[in-house]
């Protein structure tokens, strides 16, 4: 029976469909091998032979000796070096390698087959006698560690020992003759502790890797990860035998990564670098300077051709740019280890483009492989021009909450911000958290910083919507209103200081770091063109404003899927009129109030239905408790007393009265619709009127009215009533109609329980995702921030579900939402507009569910645009 499966030489016995048989890591050696890589030549032993090792008491089964040692012949031939042998020594490195990668199993040995004869050969060969013995002690080491369960505790403790007797503080100082008693030593450890002395036989040292990865396969860790994952049905693990290859046998030798293009650019060239005379751990460690791959081409020039010729084919091969490992001994080039390439954004967009127009790939394969979601992220915000040059001035970490780069100046207040602004200054505005009150203040700034609140945290919503870097719940930071300060550990940053704040990954810097702005090429504008091809999930955005609206319409939406309309009432006199409505006393004055909104309303509306024309426009009702408008300190209070002619006693009374112990779950949503019918009247008023105007502008509108928090038939019955009822006058005073949808937002858990009964009166839903994981979870949206951090160390929570939906818990809801929903009504558009919805997971899931579209702030429009098309291909 065979066992054993070589490779090497251009040539494999198996291939990449023999994980079962081989592991995964043969598998893929295999396939390397054969489509012509030079990997350094080796053999893998089954995964038969290792359930045969358990099933017969820990012996090899008839012929797997001979098998191995024809395999170590097969490497040695292809090598030309010999096991064993001082004067040609062949070494090679043993693994472990199950069908499923887990934890668990053996380490890696190198270096096996070194003895003292052998030593002394590596140490000619190399010409470095402290590379030999330090190769050896480490053997020693490893192999005692891993196939000997010698802990490696103890060989440091001989080594820490060594160096105090030498007075040296580094492993590197140690010095040849140092090094040999290390390996003296190091063999009295692994005496003491085996009871044997240390195997000098390469052969023997070679059967007990063997059996030590067979016995890995039972370890309890192994076991254990088994039973958790509900891994069954596999024989055990395979083993690779490979050859070493030494990068370090002088000038015609070397190490170095490649990859098979530039991956921060894209452009079409060989990009990395290497160090001559040396092995893989010199580049890692950083102490001699690596050399640009380029140089290669004057130093080495056939390796260099060959690297060339083996780029195009690895791409040809895996259909994707690769990121390589290689070495050169003597001249001859060995490719170690190839992968997929990382890339930055702009690379990515680049290579998928050029990868279509050079036939490598078709754009199936481009829209669904080689462009991540998160890349375009990059591709629409502006950049740091270098990310590794400013880790050491980071000050703090917070929420990633809205991408891209910002710099600026610190300022505390939103009017600051709106003052130095209007002076010329760019700024950062830095809030404990923000509410509506500062939305000016966020506008002007270049990016917003906050030291509580979570990832739809009023300053994240409002910045990602955007697309303004914001860093959120950054407990890392004190803020000082009182003297315009914070601090971040010993840091005292000041009003007007200079930071950067990095959206991407959360980061404070402290100073001035430079930017790049984006620039949405052809390659973006092309692949995304592609993207819509094999799309089937509608995109749409969340915008409240007629520019947001038109960025929108730039990336790519499809209609508007929330419109806030409260976000409109925080501008200028409006703000005034919305005061003026809620301090209302009668209801005569409430009306005489509104109908000063309603004009700004109708304007915005008119402006957004123009940008939008002939996409459908979903307009929520007023959401926000009331309490959420008014002026909170006694100075505003004041002012607005006297701008509205009433005593200041008044407005105190009535923020008082309007405080709410839960304002989230308060008045709020439909419930101020119900309560004041003449809210929702205007509201409807506005959006129709601007529709039947427009219309008759000849603009294509296409309004869809939408209830927000409804969790009772009767409440969006009652809704329905006063929108159809004014929508009547409406339609009769101008003498003309549209048509128009009413439909509803499902965001209580009650509301995707009786979604049946809901559909009857909705003609369309959308999953409000923020408040219903909110409510599912029982998690304050604005106070998660405190715990949430620690849950996701802790591994209490996966993800944050504010972010990426919880596809357990809150996508049942969901699931059954749509089902119930169109059980009733099977015509039912169904989509969602929490912040979900631009989240690439979150979009696989809508899709599979069923919805129509899914509705995201426009800069993330382009994203959900792939990861809809990624869910369909
Ligand atoms: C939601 O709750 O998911 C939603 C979109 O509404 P808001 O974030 O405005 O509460
Ligand atoms: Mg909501």
């Amino acid at each position: 029976k065979k066992y054993v499966y070589r490779f090497g030489g251009g040539q494999a016995e198996g291939n990449k469909d023999m994980r079962d048989l081989l592991g995964g890591k043969g598998a893929n050696l295999a396939e390397m091998s054969a489509i012509g890589l030079p990997v350094p030549p080796g053999f893998t032993i089954t995964t038969e032979a290792c359930a045969y090792y358990h099933e017969h008491g820990d012996r090899w089964p008839e012929g797997l000796e001979e098998q191995v040692r024809e395999g170590i012949r097969h490497i040695e031939q292809l090598m030309g070096a010999r096991f064993g042998d001082p004067e040609n020594p062949l070494l090679v490195s043993v693994r472990s390698g199950a069908a499923i990668s887990m934890p668990g199993m053996m380490d890696t040995v190198l270096n096996l087959g070194i003895n003292d004869q052998v030593v002394e050969g590596l140490a000619r060969r190399t010409n470095n006698e402290r590379f030999a013995y330090d190769a050896y002690r480490r053997f020693i080491d490893m192999f005692g560690d891993v196939v000997m369960g010698v802990k490696h505790d103890y060989f440091e403790e001989v080594l820490d020992a060594l160096k105090k007797e030498k007075g040296v503080k580094e492993d590197t100082e140690l010095d040849a003759e140092a090094l040999k008693e290390l390996v003296r030593r190091y063999k009295e450890v692994y005496r003491q502790h085996t009871g044997s002395l240390f195997p000098e036989d390469p052969y023997e040292q070679l059967y007990k890797a063997i059996n030590a990865v067979f016995k890995s396969w039972n370890s309890e860790r192994a076991v254990k990860y088994r039973q958790i994952h509900k891994i069954r049905g596999l024989l055990g693990t395979a083993v690779n035998v490979q050859a070493m290859v030494f990068g370090n046998m002088g000038e015609r030798s070397g190490t170095g990564v490649c990859f098979t293009r530039n991956p921060a650019t894209g452009e079409k060239e060989l990009y990395g670098e290497f160090l001559i005379n040396a092995q893989g751990e010199d580049v890692v460690a950083g102490i001699r300077t690596p050399k640009s791959i380029s140089e290669l081409k004057q130093i080495m020039p056939e390796v260099y051709e060959e690297l060339l010729r083996l780029a195009e084919l690895l791409e040809r091969h895996y259909k994707n740019m690769q990121d390589i490992e290689f070495t050169v001994q003597e001249g001859k080039l060995f490719i170690l280890q190839t992968r997929n390439g990382k890339r930055t954004g702009v690379a990515a967009v680049k290579i998928a483009v050029d990868m279509v127009d050079e036939g490598l790939v078709d754009k199936k394969t481009a829209v669904r492989d080689l462009v991540e979601p998160a890349h375009l992220d990059q591709l629409l915000h502006p950049r740091f021009k270098d990310e590794t040059a400013y880790k050491d001035r980071v000050i703090g970490r917070g929420l990633p909450a809205s991408p891209g780069a910002a710099v600026g100046q610190v300022v505390f207040t939103a009017e600051d911000a709106e003052a130095w602004k209007a002076q010329g200054k760019r700024v950062i505005l830095v809030r404990v958290e923000t509410s509506p009150e500062d939305v000016g203040g966020m506008h002007a700034a270049e990016g917003i910083l906050t030291s509580r609140g979570g990832m739809t945290s009023h300053a994240a919503v409002v910045a990602r919507g955007w697309g303004k870097p914001c860093v959120a719940g950054c407990g890392d930071i004190v803020i000082d209103y009182k003297t315009k300060t914070f601090r971040a550990g010993d840091v005292v940053v000041k009003e007007g200081d200079w930071i950067s704040i990095n959206g991407s990954t959360g980061e404070v810097i402290l100073g001035k770091e430079e930017l790049v702005e984006p620039s949405l090429s052809g390659d973006f504008a092309r692949f995304m063109e592609w993207v819509d091809e094999f799309r089937t999930l509608g995109v749409r955005t969340n915008a409240d404003t007629p520019q947001d609206a038109r960025k929108s319409v730039e990336f790519g939406a499809e209609g508007i899927g929330l419109c806030r309309t409260e976000h409109m009432f925080f501008e200028g006199d409006r703000i005034l009129a919305m005061r003026e409505m809620i301090l209302a006393s009668t209801l005569e004055e409430r009306k005489a109030a509104l109908a000063k909104l309603l004009p700004y309303q109708k304007e915005d509306f008119r402006g957004i239905f123009r940008e939008m024309a002939g996409k459908p426009v979903t307009i929520r009702l007023l959401d926000p408790p009331l309490h959420e408008f008014l002026p909170h300190d006694e100075k505003e209070q004041e002012e607005l007393a006297r701008a509205l002619n009433i005593p200041v006693e008044t407005v105190r009374a009535k923020v008082e009265a309007l405080k709410e112990f839960n304002p989230m779950l308060g008045h709020r949503g439909c419930r101020l619709g119900i309560t004041y019918p003449e809210i929702t009247e205007m509201q409807t008023r506005a959006i129709l009127e601007a529709a039947v105007e427009l219309k008759q502008e000849g603009v294509e509108v296409h309004p869809e009215i939408m209830v927000p928090l409804v969790g009772t038939r009767e409440e969006i019955e009652h809704q329905r009533r006063v929108i159809e009822e004014t929508a009547e006058k409406v339609f009769q005073e101008k003498g003309d109609r549209v048509d128009y949808l009413v439909g509803t937002m499902i965001e209580v858990p009650r509301a995707a329980l009786l979604a049946d009964q809901i559909a009857e009166v909705a003609e369309f839903f959308s999953f409000g995702t923020n408040d219903l994981t909110q409510l599912t979870f029982g998690y304050s949206r604005d106070d998660a921030g405190k715990f949430l951090p620690y849950y996701i160390e802790n591994k209490i929570l996966k993800d944050d579900p504010f972010q990426t939906l919880d596809q357990e818990g809150v996508g049942q809801l969901v699931r059954m939402g749509t089902e119930r929903g169109r059980a009733t009504r099977p015509s039912l558009k169904v989509g969602i507009c929490g912040e979900h919805g631009g989240d690439p997971a979150s979009v696989a899931f809508c899709y599979e569910v069923g919805l129509d579209y899914v509705s995201c702030s426009p800069f993330r429009v382009p994203i959900a645009r792939l990861a809809a098309a990624q869910a369909h291909l």
